[in-house]
């Protein structure tokens, strides 16, 4: 094999997706298998190279060792919240004011204002398909416990998908508080001694969500259920004594393009400072501030234009083939773009909601 062939066999060995680049096709057939690659994951707007989460892309764009075509593009025409790349300077500025969100004061306000006084609007509709069909919670947990170590749901909040308040409420816990943590959750004992008890409270969360829709029923598509947006969820419903199905939950702690290289979750505040521009849970932390960035970030990963497929994901039926053992010959015949366009996703992308 002369130089020039070995170069574009080269070439050809090369992932369409994130360009790493192989010595046999059968390596890069096997990268295929395993990595899902999918038109769902955070793109480069310069160089098109596909990263597994917009965080390895920031780091593609301004990162110690970025790719300097792609660094240059960014630098003058690249928003740094949504991390697009915009057509000319002028239109990234007028982009980036849009992208960049401010804290909610108004809603502070009416939050405040309602300290005492609950607000509830949990069964303002008793039809049962009407209302919002994507709801944000959050929770403030208070001490229980000997040591006060353990979490106890003293204030939750849920909104709409306009950041409207649909229930915000103190809640007496079953157990016997022990350290209120005021200077993060802002409760004295006074709030919670006529608040809401837990097991209320738990009650009418479950059914709002499910929405006369029976639990062992709910599908992700086409019933009366809620979907339902939180950061770290599982603590939030586990300690509200909720059950809720999966495929209804959008965790902003465990969708994949949000979360870090490591895999470790990122805090809600890191996620509100680097994808909406704004400051959260400094001193005593309100859930509604929770909610309206839980939901904003949803809300913004959702408008990903994404180009639409039958069938978006791996584990779907009818992909279950793609990447078989016994199609290995197959594959090796063809080229990266073509092995990249039968590949999907292995998570389930927030764009296929809308
Ligand atoms: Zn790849
Ligand atoms: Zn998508
Ligand atoms: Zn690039
Ligand atoms: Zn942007």
């Amino acid at each position: 094999m002369d130089y020039r062939n070995e170069a574009s066999e080269n070439l050809r060995n090369k992932c369409a997706a994130c360009f790493r680049q192989f010595n046999r096709m059968e390596h890069l057939v096997e990268h295929m298998r395993i990595s899902y690659h999918s038109v769902h994951e955070p793109m480069c707007g310069v160089c098109k190279k596909h990263c597994r989460s917009f965080e390895s892309l920031r780091e593609h764009l301004i990162g110690p060792l970025p790719k300097q075509e792609c660094r240059n593009a960014f630098s003058i025409r690249g928003c740094k919240f949504c991390l697009t790349i915009l057509d000319s300077p002028n239109a990234r500025r007028v982009h980036q004011e849009r992208c960049q969100l401010s804290s909610v004061s108004t809603g502070q306000l009416m939050a405040r204002l309602s300290n005492l006084s609950l607000r509830d609007n949990l069964t303002m509709d008793n039809g049962y398909t009407r209302g919002p069909q994507v709801v944000a919670l959050a929770c403030k947990m208070v001490g229980g416990g000997s040591d006060g170590s353990l979490d106890l749901c003293g204030r939750v909040c849920l909104i709409d998908e306009n950041e409207n308040i649909i229930f915000h409420a103190f809640v007496k816990p079953l157990l016997p508080v022990t350290n209120y943590r005021y200077e993060i959750t802002g409760i004295r004992p006074e709030y919670l001694r006529d608040a809401m008890p837990i097991r209320q409270v738990q009650k009418r969360i479950q059914d709002f969500l499910c929405n006369g829709e029976p639990m062992w029923k709910i599908r992700p598509r086409g019933g009366r259920a809620r979907i339902l947006v939180g950061h770290g969820l599982d603590h939030d419903l586990d300690r509200l004594q909720v059950e809720y199905p999966a495929v209804m939950i959008r965790d902003t702690a465990k969708y994949p393009p949000l979360m870090k290289t490591s895999r470790l979750s990122n805090s809600l505040r890191c996620l509100t400072q680097t994808y909406l521009g704004y400051d959260i849970q400094t001193g005593i932390q309100d859930p509604y501030d929770d909610c309206v960035a839980t939901m904003r970030l949803y809300m913004r990963m959702r408008s990903q234009q994404h180009p639409k497929e039958e069938y978006p994901l791996a584990s779907d039926p009818q992909n279950r083939h793609n990447f078989a053992a016994w199609r290995q010959n197959e594959l090796e015949r063809m080229n990266p773009e073509e092995m990249l366009a039968i590949s999907r996703s292995d998570y389930y992308c927030w764009c296929l909601d809308s």
